[in-house]
């Protein structure tokens, strides 16, 4: 079939990318990319983008929707790109995303999972962070929101179903005095404008909230006025922060900051633990579902008292912490400096005396405890979403712990790493999927790997090339 541009043609949603797109083949096989459908709608698709082998398109009208889909309960889904599943009801998402695991796994480890579990803790309301782009409406406002799927316009926030309810109500008197004092949002392309970005945080636990301003300057025009204003939410505000960012670009936050109200992080209380995390730490955005990853990776490190257990890219030293007193020794490794000094503090907070914290990569910093024959009995590694660096496979492969659990939020990087843990020796024991961003497109994956048998001295061919070339898409 020679399809075209604006073309409507029929389809059947077979299947759906780890991205999200709904799969249909036309009679000759070609595929068609639909965004927001379902496997098993019948539709009109119209086509937007024809490549090669394969074209994009829209829905033109479903003609008879699957059994999978439910009412979206957002105004803006489809608009802001953060959601990929509020047409999808959930236990069908929770189908859809073991699956994408297990698939991952399969095509790209080269490696049978079998059927696996998939756990959740909360579907609505459970992010404790939101990061609002400001920009202008089409009144001239300034309005903070959401980046419109692959672009810079501001979509405005109207009660997003993953965040907490009251962030809307920060959010509007951020928007009231900017606008009252024609504060302009930032502009990337012309690098022109105030006001970047508005993050708010809140610990799910304390109730405490913390909220920061990224401006492109110096100074916030006003800034005893902001404090007061957003006191006057009479919400629990225990910080609130300027962070200066000059630099053109997609990265939020600079680093300069001024601590305008309160303290310079907040607190909040994580598997029994009391957490100090500043604006720069990584903490699990969902706080619920973090206990419940947590608690999988300690059941599958089966830790003794006498384990020396390495929590490698550590953050603020949440996971290794909340697992010391099970153990003689903690190791942690990270690489943004303020949250080594938010985790060496929480060690200090929580009364734990036996854990130590390096700045540093974590294949680099791995390397050098090696070469001082520090011999883990437990590795943890929770890499980012490009997966664990090459130095991190040798630095295992020569302190050859017992047991490595990988937490990872990229189920393509982690069949790639649970690819390689196997070259160095290590079996696949368990796999579980957490579904800790409910109605997105990520899932988490916690993999227990153990029984090495191969001899730590076996050098095997881990070069970074090959380990970026294939990472994969991310789930
Ligand atoms: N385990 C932590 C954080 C996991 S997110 C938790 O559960 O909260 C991944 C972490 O890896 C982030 O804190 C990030 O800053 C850190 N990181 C990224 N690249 C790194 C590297 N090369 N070496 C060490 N840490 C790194």
């Amino acid at each position: 079939m020679n399809l075209k541009k604006n073309d409507i043609v029929r389809l059947n949603i077979v299947d759906l990318t780890s991205e999200g797109m709904g799969v249909g083949r036309l009679e000759d096989g070609f595929v068609v990319f639909v965004s927001y459908t379902a496997p098993g709608d019948v539709i009109d698709a119209h086509i937007l983008k024809v490549e090669k082998s394969y074209a994009y398109a829209k829905i033109e009208k479903i003609i008879s929707p699957s059994s999978m889909r439910c009412e979206s309960n957002c105004d803006v889904f489809e608009k802001c790109g953060g959601c990929l599943f509020r047409h999808i009801n959930y236990n069908n998402e929770l189908m859809i995303k073991k699956n994408w695991v297990i698939e991952n796994f399969k095509r790209i480890g080269k490696i049978d999972i079998g059927d696996i579990d998939i756990l959740s803790a909360n579907t609505e309301h459970y992010r404790n962070k939101a990061q609002y782009p400001a920009g202008y409406d089409k009144d001239g406002n300034l309005r903070f929101g959401f980046f419109a799927t692959h672009s810079h316009r501001v979509i405005p926030s109207s009660n997003c179903q993953l965040e907490p309810e009251f962030f809307s109500d920060i959010l509007k008197l951020t928007e009231n005095f900017c606008n009252k004092h024609q504060l302009v949002p930032y502009d990337d392309e012309t690098g022109v404008g105030l006001i970047r970005h508005l993050y708010i945080r809140h610990g799910k636990s304390s109730g405490e909230i913390l909220v920061a301003l990224i401006i492109n300057g110096g100074e916030l025009p006003h800034e005893k006025e902001y404090v007061d204003t957003i006191l006057s939410s009479k919400l629990n505000i225990v910080s609130i922060v300027l962070i200066q960012n000059k630099k053109r670009g997609n990265t939020i936050l600079g680093d300069k900051s001024k601590t305008i109200y309160g303290k310079d992080y907040l607190t909040d209380v994580l598997c029994g633990l009391s957490f100090n995390i500043s604006p720069y730490s990584f903490y699990q955005v969902n706080h619920d579902g973090a206990e419940l990853l947590y608690a999988k990776a300690k059941e599958y490190a089966e830790l003794s008292s006498t384990d020396v257990l390495m929590d490698l890219y550590c953050g603020t030293g949440t996971i290794g912490l909340s697992m010391a007193k099970n153990v003689s020794k903690l190791y942690g490794v990270e690489i943004i400096p303020q949250a080594i000094e938010n985790a060496k503090n929480n060690a200090t907070c929580n009364g734990i005396s036996n854990a130590e914290f390096f700045c540093g990569d974590a294949g680099k910093a791995a390397m050098e405890l090696a070469s001082k024959r520090i011999s883990p009995d437990v590795v943890i590694v929770d890499p980012p979403r490009k997966g664990c660096s090459a130095e991190v496979f040798k630095a295992i492969q020569q302190m050859s712990p017992n047991r490595v659990v990988m937490i990872s939020c990229n189920s393509a990087t982690a069949a790639r790493d649970a690819e390689l843990f196997q070259n160095i020796g290590y079996s696949i024991k368990k796999t579980i999927a957490v579904d800790m961003f409910p109605r997105t497109g990520h899932v988490e994956t916690v993999v227990l790997l153990s029984d090495k048998k191969v001899d730590g001295h076996i050098d095997i061919d881990l070069d970074v090339e090959k380990l970026e070339g294939k990472s994969g898409t991310a789930t």
